[in-house]
């Protein structure tokens, strides 16, 4: 069994009836958008499960747009929420609600995307530096030498700084030593497909084609920088790494024009996020593996294991857990 799944079984154990006692929570999750395929998965297992658990959930999403994100939890608080999950547009925005959160007596959680400069109660995720790691690793193992373009998400999300980290500990010895050179660095505003295609497209015309490797920091980025390789008949001759193995990205995987995307189950952190917002508004402390710093403290943090998948694994992870079907994943392929 999985490490992060023992220490919550303990939890459960311990304090499982006080969590599923019937006095009813109510839990404000705040999304920042739900464009993405990821978005929809974690909002349908986290409400499913609370309701489970006896609680009701106010879901809103922002749309990307940081006062109505602002006003939508405002809301959530003068609604009587007990607890509040919150998926940031904007670390630094979103930080700012946590004082007055508190001021009610309401917890806060940050799912997925950490809150920064405040006294947040939790944090949980999926280990972001460790992301970036992952992505950068597969690329030099495959081209330990090459021109590499970085391609970063939205600089408002965390994330894509944390991931960010993870590439430079893999990329700098290579760029140090000469093998790598890196021929540009830009990120998409709101991890938008659209910009990193138009990027990509810019940068393919700046060096004349002459890019091996692009780092890109998730899937709609990289469906971005293929549709821009593409348009050059370079997509399958370029790397592009990715994240959240969204259905079109692991069809990408298996016709390969996408070399490697980094698989999070969903179900796990979506789970344990009910159960840790049904627990803190209960005041049961819950058990976490780690902290991260937000430049105001060292938050209690969660962190769960991602796990990269090529050609090779994309059988025996997304499909055999049911994340996609294998049917869709091949749907492309002869
Ligand atoms: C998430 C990624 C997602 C990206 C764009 C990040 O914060 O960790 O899974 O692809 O946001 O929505």
């Amino acid at each position: 069994m999985k490490k992060v799944f023992l220490v919550f079984l303990v939890f459960l154990l311990t304090f499982g009836g006080t969590v599923l006692a019937k006095d009813e929570v109510l839990i404000g999750l705040s999304v920042a958008n739900l464009q993405l395929e990821r978005w929809q998965k974690d909002r349908d297992i986290f409400v499913d499960t609370a309701e489970k658990l006896g609680a009701k959930v106010i879901v809103q999403s922002a749309n990307n747009d940081d006062l109505l994100q602002v006003s939508q939890v405002e809301n959530m608080m003068n609604q009587g929420a007990d607890v509040l999950v919150i998926i940031a547009h904007d670390g630094y925005i979103m930080g700012s609600v946590v004082e007055e959160a508190h001021a009610n007596g309401i917890p806060v959680i940050a799912y997925d995307r950490l809150l920064m400069e405040c006294d947040l109660d939790y944090y949980i995720t999926f280990d972001p530096i460790r992301i970036g790691e992952i992505q950068a690793q597969y690329l030099v193992d495959k081209k330990p030498k090459g021109n590499y373009f970085l391609l970063g998400g939205s600089p408002t999300d965390m994330n894509a700084h944390f991931v960010r980290e993870g590439q430079m500990k893999v990329l700098q010895p290579y760029i140090d030593s000469g093998a790598i050179e890196i021929v540009g660095d830009q990120w998409a505003k709101d991890w938008s497909a659209q910009e990193a295609m138009k990027i990509v497209e810019n940068a393919l015309t700046a060096t004349q084609n002459q890019i091996d490797a692009i780092v890109a920091s998730n899937d709609s980025t990289a469906g971005g920088a293929v549709e821009a390789l593409k348009e050059q008949g370079l997509a399958g001759k370029v790397l592009v790494s990715g994240q959240d193995a969204d259905l079109v990205a692991c069809q990408r995987v298996v016709e390969g024009t996408q070399t490697v995307t980094v698989y999070k189950p969903i179900k796990d952190i979506a789970t344990m996020a009910a159960i840790m917002a049904v627990s803190a508004a209960k005041d049961i402390h819950i058990p976490t593996n780690g902290t991260i710093n937000n430049e105001y403290k060292e938050v209690s943090t969660f962190f769960l294991e991602p796990i990269p998948v090529d050609k090779t694994n994309i059988v025996e992870t997304v499909v055999k857990d049911g994340f996609h079907k294998l049917e869709d994943v091949y749907k492309n392929v002869p």
